[in-house]
């Protein structure tokens, strides 16, 4: 790397520091990637005579919005929605909506700027946004959460569609959200209209195996990393943070591959099962009774115990995925988890990992997956799911898999070789980061400023 290029993506990064304040998490991401396009800009000067740096920090959009709502009391709350439209070189922007009290606009740059290399990395021809609100559906009834859904969309659905934007899942919406989603959608605009979100139900226009996907897509990468060094998830232990979608799907999986996931939790605090978590239990606590990780240990008998406000990463483990939220997993846990053995860390989440955490996982020589290509799987199959939507048809499950199998061992592959070709052999955050840079900067660059 020149001199110059080095202090050209630190007078970026200042300048991104200053126009975006008190955006933590935005900061952190931007600063992820850049330090590593450092070779990428060095060999290409035109990349900079085009702004094409600043113009792909810079959100093409951002909306904000007043979420007014009446809760089973007749009070009235009001909440704070957005959706940042951050880039569309590649496809309509795609990303999910988060409903969580921690959403502020950083949060959602950071996500929507992330969905951008993942998207690209899917090589669907999607680009990148991310939306979402600061309500808290924790402990709302079922008709508040549908009287929230309503309000969001009466504002939302000025903006998306099928060929503009394409809202999904994240944390706090799932199939029953953006089933009231949809339904307001369709009112207001008297259009039914398949491709305007996806992670609908399966009997109109969902795709099977979307809400497994991100959780197995995570699996199938960590799998493809450990093959890489000549091993494979037969017989390893796992240890998975979380409990909702990602999480549950990932156990699953896990298990299918004959690893055993011994770990789950939520903010609570965390469950170890010496035999191995039980999906069907964790699932009916989770998704049918909408309960906590305390709830799965009290009825899963002696071979599980639940350590509250523990910290789930105490628990040695051959793979580490982290499935909750963004850094998760810092430092501290990281030197528990190297010392414990750990050879291979894949991001369900996103950014789940603190910098400090990655850097110490890469000295250590653990193979670490990072959430853009790990977890793609989910925006993957949305796409699918678009697709299918646009030819009114429906693919079996068998059909899905195996697309599915096969788009996260293209990413795999692509994220390996693409650290290759730029001398940084098994880093795939370099890998997954230049990769999902060089397919949006060239679209950017071939359609003009
Ligand atoms: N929220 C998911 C993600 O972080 C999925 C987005 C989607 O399916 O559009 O990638």
């Amino acid at each position: 790397t020149r001199p110059d290029t080095k202090s050209r993506i630190a007078s970026l990064l200042a300048d991104i520091e200053r126009r975006n304040p008190a955006q933590p998490e935005f900061h952190q991401a931007a600063h992820e990637v850049l330090e590593s396009l450092a070779p990428v800009l060095a060999q290409h000067p035109e990349y900079a005579d085009a702004a094409l740096v600043e113009r792909l920090v810079e959100p093409e959009r951002q909306i904000i919005f007043r979420v007014p709502w009446q809760d089973d009391h007749g009070k009235v709350h009001v909440n704070r929605g957005f959706r940042v439209e951050f880039n569309s070189a590649l496809g309509p922007y795609k990303g999910g909506l988060r409903f969580h009290p921690s959403v502020n606009l950083g949060i959602v740059k950071f996500l929507g700027f992330e969905q951008i290399f993942k998207n690209a990395l899917t090589g669907l021809g999607i680009g990148g946004g991310k939306g979402g609100s600061d309500f808290d559906p924790r402990g709302r009834s079922d008709a508040e959460v549908m009287r929230f859904c309503q309000s969001f969309m009466t504002e939302l659905y000025r903006h998306i569609g099928e060929h503009t934007d394409v809202p999904a899942g994240d944390i706090g919406v799932g199939g029953r959200e953006i089933g009231y989603l949809f339904g307001q959608y369709r009112r207001i605009t008297n259009r039914w209209e398949a491709g305007v979100l996806t992670g609908k139900g399966r009997h109109w226009g969902g795709s099977l195996i979307r809400p497994e996907a991100t959780g197995y897509g995570n699996v199938l990468f960590a799998a493809a990393m450990l093959r890489e060094r000549g091993e494979d998830l037969e017989g390893q232990t796992a240890v998975v943070s979380g409990s909702g979608n990602v999480a549950i799907y990932t156990v699953e999986k896990l298990a299918a591959l004959g690893a055993n996931a011994v770990t789950c939790s939520d903010s609570g605090g965390y469950v170890v099962d010496e035999k191995g978590i039980d999906v069907e239990l964790l699932k009916q606590v989770k998704e049918v009774e909408r309960g906590r990780v305390s709830d799965y240990a009290a009825r899963r008998g002696a071979s599980a115990r639940f350590v509250a406000n523990g910290n789930v990463w105490d628990v040695p483990g051959d793979v580490a995925l982290p499935s909750a939220t963004q850094n998760e997993l810092d430092a501290a846990s990281a030197a528990t988890l190297i010392g414990n053995g750990v050879k291979a860390v894949s991001e369900g989440a996103n950014m789940p990992t603190t910098p400090d955490a990655v850097h110490l996982f890469q000295e250590a020589g653990v193979a670490f997956g990072p959430g853009k290509a790990a977890n793609a799987g989910g925006v993957a199959v949305s796409a699918l799911e678009m697709s299918q939507n646009h030819a009114r048809t429906s693919w079996s499950r068998e059909r899905v898999e195996e697309e599915l199998t096969h788009i996260m061992n293209g990413i795999h592959a692509d994220c390996h070789e693409t650290a290759e070709r730029y001398g940084v052999a098994g880093d795939y955050v370099s890998g997954a980061n230049i990769a999902g840079f060089e397919r949006v900067v060239g679209a950017m660059l071939e359609q003009g400023v």
